[in-house]
């Protein structure tokens, strides 16, 4: 595949590293003059693993009396006005436990 901007280069698939998520990418990077392109399917695989990203966060299960106490991030906390005292409902999921603030 010829470089569709300098049309001298050879596109080249390379492995890189978005630096600001730590997200590995693969792309075609120009020879010539480092114009880098994505075909549809890297751009389907990257564009997943962004929305794996915004959707998952890493959570602690910790030990409290005879039940299990999750720690929910400040920031998920604040979006949804969660706070101590407040309540809620928890819900069995195919996949897991939803929780959805009532008051
Ligand atoms: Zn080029």
């Amino acid at each position: 595949m010829k470089c569709p901007v300098c049309q001298k280069g050879k596109m080249e698939k390379k492995k890189d590293i978005m630096e600001q998520d730590g997200i590995e990418f693969e792309s075609y990077k120009c020879s010539e003059c480092g114009e880098e392109i994505m075909n549809m399917k890297q751009l389907k695989v990257l564009a997943s693993k962004y929305r794996k990203l915004r959707n998952a966060k890493d959570i602690t299960f910790a030990k409290w009396g005879n039940s299990i106490a999750v720690r929910i991030p400040s920031d998920i906390a604040d979006e949804y006005n969660i706070s101590a005292g407040k309540h809620g409902t928890l819900t069995k999921d195919k996949e897991g436990i939803k929780i959805i603030p009532t008051s």
